[in-house]
């Protein structure tokens, strides 16, 4: 595989320590009632990468609110899950901003490893130039990258304008940006940080 992380287990235990971090901070928040938000963690079957996975992927932390008559689910964001795609937000983004970068032998190995569909590639490809651009996330933060990054060149083009030496800290500071278009059941802003030094 083209980047030695991505098989890495190390990788994804970071990842999930972040989430559990995003988590916390979300629950401590409360419900938008008021009320306390207990554990109401929903099952998740990520595809591609089994092996470098333990079982902490297989779900989603989420809450539901305690109060009688509210009960309002509210999923943290994730930087692991890109909302309801099957395959890690990882993957989604390197694919995809991979696409025109690799040779045609490479980028065919990289999908049969993964076991990607045309057809799914070619969703991921419309999110990105379609729906990502239309998100409140994407509204908000365009404006912090000049010149502006058009929708066609996403996400490949946001990555390499993204802070951060290497591949893996620009990829996790995307990761981090995406947040927020990984639940429609909860808004607000967030102070964790995702320092891949960290690993
Ligand atoms: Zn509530």
């Amino acid at each position: 595989m083209c980047h030695a992380f991505l098989n890495d287990s190390r990788f994804y235990t970071f990842l999930f320590r972040i989430d559990q971090d995003i988590a916390a901070e979300v629950q401590a928040g409360g419900c938008l009632c008021g009320g306390v938000l207990h554990s109401a963690r929903y099952p998740r079957k990520p595809r591609g990468l089994r092996g470098a996975l333990d079982e902490s992927y297989e779900k989603r932390l989420s809450f539901c609110c305690a109060e009688e008559g509210c009960r309002r689910r509210c999923t943290p964001p994730s930087v692991r899950y890109l909302g309801r795609k099957v395959y890690l937000g990882v993957i989604v983004i390197l694919i995809t901003a991979l696409e025109h970068g690799l040779s045609p032998k490479r980028r065919h190995q990289l999908i049969e490893a993964l076991d990607i569909w045309p057809q799914t590639l070619s969703r991921w490809r419309t999110w990105w130039r379609e729906v990502f651009p239309a998100s409140r996330c994407w509204r908000q933060t365009k404006g912090n990258f000049i010149p502006p990054v058009a929708p066609c060149q996403l996400p490949g083009e946001l990555l390499g304008r993204l802070s951060g030496g290497d591949l893996l800290r620009r990829l996790c500071h995307l990761l981090g940006l995406l947040g927020p278009v990984s639940t429609t059941s909860w808004s607000g802003y967030l102070r964790v940080a995702i320092d891949p030094q960290k690993m």
